[in-house]
């Protein structure tokens, strides 16, 4: 059996755990959602915090579904794909060939990003990191990313990632924010 946390680190309040679903924003990012996850609840703070296994596989789940997002990169979005693959600002920059500060503009959301970039980002993500490859294969899902690359949409419809649980790793669903 699994122990379980009964005190509160914060506040020294009793927890519970519960199964929901959680908004993950551990990752950086506003939109993505762990389904069914169980999470650890503070009756006295009301802190939450989601009992996550196989970190690395979550995190690589997050990239590909970004990947394969049917509609632009946002700029938070950029920058989990950049620090995803290790690269400091200015290094990342130069290899989309654009400015520094263009990018710290892009990822702050002052600026949208264009086509081409948006492309090239999400290319160097599958060239610089064959285990994304891997995993959208796994997933039988890797064609239907090729073939997003050159239908992304213009509309900036918000998207959730939904992750899932399956027995040999996490699952994305993308869905329309309501
Ligand atoms: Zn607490």
């Amino acid at each position: 059996m699994r122990a379980t946390q009964r005190v509160c680190r914060e506040c020294r309040g009793k927890t519970k755990v519960i199964r929901k679903d959680y908004r993950f924003i551990e990752s950086g990012l506003n939109n993505v959602f762990l389904k069914d996850v169980e999470v650890v609840v503070c009756s006295g703070c009301k802190g939450e915090s989601p009992r996550v296994s196989n970190h690395n596989d979550l995190i690589r789940t997050i990239a590909v579904a970004l990947v394969g997002k049917p509609c632009e990169l946002a700029g938070d979005e950029v920058r989990f794909l950049r620090k995803y693959l290790g690269e400091r600002s200015l290094s990342f920059a130069k290899m989309l060939g654009i400015d520094r500060s263009h990018l710290s503009r892009i990822e702050s959301g002052a600026m949208a990003i264009s086509r081409q970039t948006d492309r090239l980002v999400r290319t160097l993500a599958l060239v610089h990191d064959p285990a994304l490859v891997q995993k959208l294969k796994k997933l039988g899902r890797y064609k239907e990313a090729l073939r997003r690359l050159s239908e992304i949409g213009t509309d900036v419809n918000p998207i959730e990632v939904q992750l899932g649980h399956a027995p040999d790793g996490y699952t994305y669903d993308l869905k329309v924010a309501a």
